[in-house]
């Protein structure tokens, strides 16, 4: 893996906060297989990383305490910030939030609690298909290990990632990546394009086990093994934006359109205001349109607000994975 970029230098004495920022992903492909014997579905999948990111903020116990009274009672607490148009009640702030899964998972690999608080500022839309959670396991792991100075390996780091969610690896390196297995097993793949994606999110989110549920539903002789992305990473090679978008790809689409039929007007809009493609991102519900261009995916954007889509987002691609953005120290 290419290792997130937690600098170097020492902490000893000075235990201050530390944000950590992790990208949304789409799935370029993804190719899904059977369910396994353990309920998993075989995956071949292409991520890419888009600028459209969470910032997580570690703080030790001590800092809280300067910040906050309420912070001095030991534990972690989770504190969940972001933009209004994103769902902040449909993410906990418990064991069940995966930043906090995150801090459980790295303490236990070091013996120790961490005590202390997380601060998630959320742009990335909750249950939109956009692992949005995982970016946050990911930002939570880097900037928990950077404040209590735990110098965690990055093999620990990529395996504790893979505990936590198939797609918390890959939001540790970012880029754009291969994923097997269930998607948790990532390597970095050629990709010399800047990618221009427009990304239309829904305000209600679409549960991603809900999503696999239908597809087996509806391809109960899906193949054990799931359709390679050879095409797709040959286009990658090629910079170009139209050959990418002949080479898109997902199984999930037909199942989440089926749960949410308008995301298929949608799709047919985008394409027929000049998308170069549009596609469901994972299991949905958010869709993402590939342009030619920043000044394309700019123009797309406007037809869809003034066809009256309010929420219309651009972000380009590939961003880094899961990195320190500031060290207050
Ligand atoms: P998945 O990763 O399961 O495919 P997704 O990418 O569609 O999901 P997420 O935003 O990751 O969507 O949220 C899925 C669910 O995970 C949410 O409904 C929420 O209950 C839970 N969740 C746990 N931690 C977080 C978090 N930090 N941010 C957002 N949701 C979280």
């Amino acid at each position: 893996m290419t290792p997130p970029p937690t600098g170097s230098t020492s902490r000893i004495g000075r235990s201050l906060p530390v944000t950590v920022r992790a990208a949304a992903k789409i799935n370029l492909h993804l190719g899904v297989g059977a369910p396994r014997e353990d309920g998993f579905h075989p995956l071949t999948t292409v991520y890419q990383a888009i600028g459209l990111c969470d910032d997580v903020t570690a703080t030790r116990h001590g800092d809280a305490d300067s910040d906050s009274g309420s912070d001095s009672g030991g534990g972690l607490r989770v504190v969940v910030g972001g933009s209004d148009w994103i769902d902040l009640d449909a993410v906990p702030t418990d064991e069940r939030n995966l930043a906090h899964a995150a801090a459980i998972a790295l303490g236990r690999l070091h013996g120790r609690e961490l005590e202390g608080r997380l601060d998630i500022e959320k742009a990335i839309p909750v249950a939109g298909g956009l692992a949005g959670g995982s970016a946050d396991a990911a930002a939570a792991l880097v900037a928990l290990d950077r404040a209590f100075d735990l110098d965690t390996s990055d093999d620990d780091l990529l395996r504790i990632a893979a505990e936590l969610g198939s797609d918390v690896p890959f939001a540790l390196i970012g880029g754009t990546a291969l994923g097997t297995g269930r998607g948790e097993l990532v390597e970095s793949v050629a990709d010399v394009g800047t990618w221009w994606w427009v990304l239309v999110p829904d305000r209600a989110g679409l549960s991603t086990p809900e999503v696999y549920r239908h597809f087996d539903k509806l391809f109960p002789d899906a193949p054990a093994q799931p359709p390679e992305a050879d095409l797709l990473l040959g286009a990658l090679r090629t910079g170009q934006a139209v050959s990418l978008a002949r080479t898109l790809h997902n199984d999930l689409q037909e199942a989440a359109i089926d749960l949410r039929p308008e995301l298929g007007g949608l799709i047919s809009r985008g394409e027929s205001e000049g998308a170069l493609r549009g596609l469901v991102s994972g299991s949905g519900p958010t869709c993402v349109f590939l342009c030619e261009s920043a000044d394309h995916a700019r123009d797309l954007a406007g037809a869809l607000i003034r066809s009256g889509h309010d929420n219309v987002l651009v972000a380009n691609g590939a961003v880094a994975g899961a990195h320190l953005v500031k060290d207050h120290a």
